[in-house]
């Protein structure tokens, strides 16, 4: 199936093409490049949002094995993506800020404004437009490595999480860049915590 009548197949099952749901898919189809495929994939995404729907439907709809949990609102990103066997984060961010795309480098260029009452014709238009730029432009993306601490099994003295600062037990420490903290502060799903 070409990408497009993927796409097509996607937006009938949703009922209409709007940018939530635009952004969904290219950011599944970002990952699926990145990670070279998406066997083993974890991916959260805020339960109830259209990123969300977008990317439940190419689970369903393309029979990927991209294993999606919904999170609640106010995580602080639009899709969280993890990769337990080499320990790699993606943290997803669309910047759709009050109508506009932002990136860690300033407004997106030539984005269409997606006014608050924004009509179908609007939404569509940011819709096409998130379509055909590179999904670096419409998203800031931040690449973690979260790998379990080496000293994990390891008995001794907790250490404190260099993050929260809570007393950690040598083993429960992760590290995250190079940083140890507690599992709490990996920013993980608990799930994915549980697969270590
Ligand atoms: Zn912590």
């Amino acid at each position: 199936m070409t990408i497009a009548a993927e796409l097509s197949d996607l937006t009938r099952s949703h009922g209409r093409l709007t940018p939530g749901f635009a952004l969904g898919w290219r950011v599944a189809e970002y990952l699926r490049e990145f990670f070279d495929g998406l066997d083993g994939v974890r991916v959260a995404a805020p339960a109830g949002t259209e990123q969300a729907a977008a990317l439940r439907q190419v689970r369903t709809e393309s029979r990927l094995p991209l294993d999606l949990v919904q999170t609640e609102i106010g995580r602080g990103w639009d899709a969280l993506a993890y990769h337990p066997a080499t320990g790699t984060v993606l943290e997803i961010n669309a910047g759709l800020t009050c109508g506009r795309l932002t990136t860690r480098s300033g407004a997106t260029p030539g984005a269409p404004h997606l006014p608050k009452d924004g009509d179908e014709e609007d939404q569509l238009r940011l819709a096409r437009f998130l379509l055909d730029e590179p999904v670096e432009h419409c998203c800031r993306i931040v690449e973690r490595l979260v790998v379990r601490s080496r000293h994990a099994g390891a008995d001794g003295a907790a250490i404190p999480c260099r993050r929260c600062g809570g007393m950690t037990e040598r083993r429960d420490i992760w590290n995250v860049n190079g940083i140890p903290c507690c599992a709490n502060c990996t920013g993980l799903d608990p799930s994915w915590i549980a697969l270590h």
